[in-house]
């Protein structure tokens, strides 16, 4: 994974597009940018990172997005606050905000690779072009390797994502 907090931000990122939304829209948006990483807790039961439930398993998954997504819009479209988008796009946009974690992840130069479509097969994918340094499972950011980490972050994820949120409140303001 790049950090977890690398996920959220882009999809925070990303939100920027939304007007006006309730507050259990944000958190379900951060939520569900790193909710696939739930998986790493697989290590502490000795399930293997090549498994089905393995670390970039099923929970890397377009299956575990959509359900992610459905349950998600639910629980967002039926907040009294929220009066606005419909509850298919709040579907699509928290189903991609799931989504664009494995993908994020199949961006890094380590690891093994997504189970996109996972359950049905268990077949790992990486993009061909991986930009991003992984970021070591459960070590320190203060070493050489994760401050190497963090540099990497901040070219392919931090600086696209703040473009994305700035172009995107300037484009609002005009509308
Ligand atoms: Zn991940």
């Amino acid at each position: 994974m790049p950090t977890i907090f690398s996920h959220a931000v882009v999809a925070t990122a990303a939100g920027q597009w939304w007007r006006r939304m309730p507050a259990s829209f944000w958190w379900w948006t951060v939520i569900c940018a790193m909710l696939p990483d739930i998986d790493v807790i697989s290590f502490s039961f000795g399930i293997r990172y090549e498994d089905m439930f393995g670390h970039r398993g099923f929970t890397h998954s377009i299956f575990f997005a959509v359900v992610i997504g459905l349950i998600a819009a639910y629980q967002v479209s039926s907040n009294p606050e929220s009066r606005g988008p419909s509850p298919g796009r709040l579907f699509l946009w928290f189903a991609a905000v799931t989504m664009s974690h494995g993908v994020l992840d199949a961006f890094t130069n380590g690891g093994r690779g997504i189970a996109f479509f996972s359950p049905f097969t268990n077949d790992r994918y990486f993009f061909p072009w991986r930009p991003i340094q992984v970021s070591p499972i459960g070590a320190g950011f203060f070493s050489p390797r994760g401050l190497r980490v963090l540099a990497s972050e901040a070219v392919w994820i931090w600086v696209p994502s703040a473009i994305i949120a700035l172009s995107a409140r300037a484009f609002r303001k005009r509308t």
